[in-house]
Order: structure tokens, then sequence, then C-alpha cells
């Protein structure tokens, strides 16, 4: 079969080499200039340091196979995200663990006292939290979620958390103990090229063929047996019951002769300092030394048609418009929605690579005959 790819990201790319190495014949648009998607890496040409375009992507996962998968394609050398947090003018540890819990309240408590003293402050009357508001006092209470995530959150989603889905903070860990890995997976580490020179390599196979600088139109897809659709949901329909709503990044480069903060990434807690953080990028490829430095200040907004978007908000209201794009969805025929923007979801690279993995061997089993799935429940 002739298939269609559309985004040369990492759903792209893993579907496209799955389905070229089974003997079809492979296309993929990409209207970037690069391959990788959101995960781009490239050098920055005054430092050297390499560079994550749109921002922090750290490996992390349980996913053995997906672990493999890349580590076939791609050394990874080991790293581990330690992330710091500046509030109320000192600096503090995350995610919040027994550090950060004894630091911010001036105690020296062992891991069982931080546990009911944390519990003491939590609002325990929260039974099932539905927003992030409530499962932050549910499990830190107010002191910590007002120290720590409230601000933050509201520069990074434009909206107050009592309006967001719990399912945002469930991704960051509470620690009794002084672990201070900002994730808790097996698995984690960094690629020693970049995600670009991987992905690059998943690409090279004599049956894919990429187009870059390339825009998809629906007219394409007629001069194929089935599309793999990984742009934006809302995007495959015109947009035409609205637009499902994202939030978008922007960065202010600056450079610095030595080390500027010490880690790679410097969250900043509170609403008065407009960036959510800073990115050090070095600090990304600790394997490497480079005596000057490149960073970049984040600011979040809500995305503007022409923006590139970055996280689906997934707000609580949103949740009819969402399920009427779905319903869509499953309607058409010829076409399967992956990834974070074909399905709208808030995805890591492990997960988008297993269901990328998953996908193909769905479609080899069950041929052009495949249901679409779309998997955006929020
Ligand atoms: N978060 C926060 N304060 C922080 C870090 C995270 O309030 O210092 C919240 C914020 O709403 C964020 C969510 O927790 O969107 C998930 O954090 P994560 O670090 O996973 O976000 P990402 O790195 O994917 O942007």
């Amino acid at each position: 079969m002739h298939i269609l790819l559309v985004g040369a990201g990492l759903s792209g790319a893993v579907i496209g080499r799955t389905l070229a190495e089974a003997g079809h014949q492979i296309t993929i648009v990409e209207s970037r200039d690069h391959v990788a998607g959101n995960c781009h890496t490239t050098r920055d040409a005054d430092t050297g340091v390499m560079v994550h375009v749109y921002g922090p992507h750290i490996f992390h996962t349980d996913d053995e196979e997906v672990w493999n998968y890349v580590n076939s394609f791609e050394t990874f050398l080991p790293y581990k995200n330690r992330v710091k947090t500046t509030s109320k003018g000192q600096v503090f540890s995350l995610p919040i663990n027994l550090h950060t819990i004894n630091q911010f309240y001036g105690k020296t408590l062992r891991p069982d006292e931080a546990r009911s003293f944390i519990e003491d402050q939590a609002d325990t009357s929260i039974e099932d939290p539905q927003t992030f508001e409530e499962q932050a006092l549910r499990f830190v209470g107010p002191d910590l979620y007002e120290a720590f995530f409230k601000g933050y959150t509201i520069k990074q989603w434009g909206m107050q958390p009592s309006a967001l889905p719990a399912s945002i903070l469930k991704r960051l860990p509470v620690r009794f103990n002084y672990d201070d890995n900002y994730f808790f997976h097996q698995f984690q580490g960094m690629p020693e090229n970049g995600y670009t020179a991987m992905v690059e390599r998943i690409l090279d196979h004599e049956a894919i063929t990429v187009h870059l600088n390339t825009t998809f139109t629906r007219d394409q897809a007629a001069d194929y047996d089935h599309v793999f659709y990984a742009g934006p949901l809302d995007g495959w329909f015109d947009y035409d019951l609205g637009r499902l709503g994202y939030r978008t990044l922007d960065f202010e480069r600056f450079t610095y002769d030595g080390d500027y903060q010490g880690c790679a990434v410097m969250n900043y807690g509170e609403e008065t300092v407009p960036h959510t953080r800073i990115t050090e990028h070095k600090h990304f490829s600790p394997w490497e030394s480079h005596d000057g430095s490149v960073l970049y200040r984040e600011f979040s907004r809500l995305a503007e048609p022409d923006d590139i978007p970055y996280y689906p908000i997934r707000q609580v209201d949103e949740k009819a418009l969402l399920a009427d794009y779905v319903a869509k969805a499953e309607a058409e025929s010829g076409v399967t929605f992956v990834g974070r923007l074909g399905t709208y979801r808030y995805l890591d690279m492990d997960v988008t690579i297993r269901e990328a993995l998953d996908t193909a061997a769905v479609f080899l089993e069950k041929g052009a005959e495949t249901p679409v799935f779309v998997k955006a429940p929020l």
C-alpha cells in the first residue's frame, strides 16, 4: 500500500518506519523545515550547546520495549532531571520532597512525621478531586499550593487552577524522602546527538520519502490508500466547529559566559515573575563541556491560529467541543488520528512512541479497513 503520513514527529516517524519495514511505501509531509516535531534539537551557533528548540524534552519511561526501541536508533546517555523552583525569595527542590517540606516550614521532620504533617495541612474533605486546585489542596494543602503551584499554573495555563483538570497535577509526585529525581520511571536519559538525529535515523529507510516545508491539504489524501494524521484534530475538519484551545510558548534567548544557574531547569513559582521557567540547555548534556551558555526564558500564552500549538488545554468546559470532534473523526474513513495534536492529549514522548508502535501493529493486522482510533477522552 502507499501510505501518507502527515507530520514527521515521533508518531509519524515510528509509524512510518514500522510500516516501511512491513513492505509498505511511505510518504511523509511535514510543514516545518525539520523533522522531530516539538522535540527537535539543534546546536546553538554561538555556544555549540545542543538546544531543545521547542523547550526541554527529557526522555523517561517504564516501557522497556520503547526504551530499547529508542536506544536502537540513538545512544542515550545518563541524565536525571532535577528541577529547582524559586519562590518567596528562596530556591527549593522539586518535585515536592522532604527537603522542600523541611526547608519551606523550617523543620527537620523525618519521613513519617512529614507525611502526617502534610496530611494535617491537606483538605481531606475533598474526596474525589476533579480540578487542579482540589487535587493540590487535597494532597499538599494551601501553603505549598500557593508557593509552588498556583502562580506557576496561572502563568502556564492562563486560567485559574479551579478551571483545570486534576490530571495535570497528577503528573507530579510528592515524596517523603530526599529523592529529587523529577521522574519516577525506571529508564531516563538524553540522546547523545539530540532527538532530531534519532528521528532522522528512524526515517532513514528506502521505502520512506519525507517532504519538508510541505503543508498538508485534504485533497492530497486521495492519492493514498490510507492516511495517518498527526496534525491538529480540529484542523482536519477546517475548524468548522470552532477551535480546540492550545497554549503556545514564547522563548526569550540569552547567553551567559559561564554557568548561569547551575541546573537545567529553574521554575518561578510566583505569578509576579512573568516567565514560568528558565532553561539552561548545556545542563541537558552533562557529558559535554561548554564555556559559554545559552538560556531561554519561557513564557506561556493562549495560541492564536498562526502560533505553534504546544499544550492542549483540555479545559473542563471544553469537553463538549472535543466530544463533537471525536464523533466526527470516528465517522471518517481512510484516516487514523495519532499523536499529541491528532488526539488532543498532553503526551509524553514514550507514550507517543508506544501508541505509534501499537497503532502500526493494529494497522498491519487489520489493513486499511482499520477503524479510526481517536483516543481523546478528557
Ligand atoms: N507545575 C507547577 N509548578 C511547577 C511545576 C509544575 O504548578 O513548578 C504544574 C503546572 O500546572 C504544570 C504541571 O504542574 O503544567 C505539570 O508539570 P510538568 O513539569 O509535568 O510540566 P511540563 O514540563 O510538561 O510543562
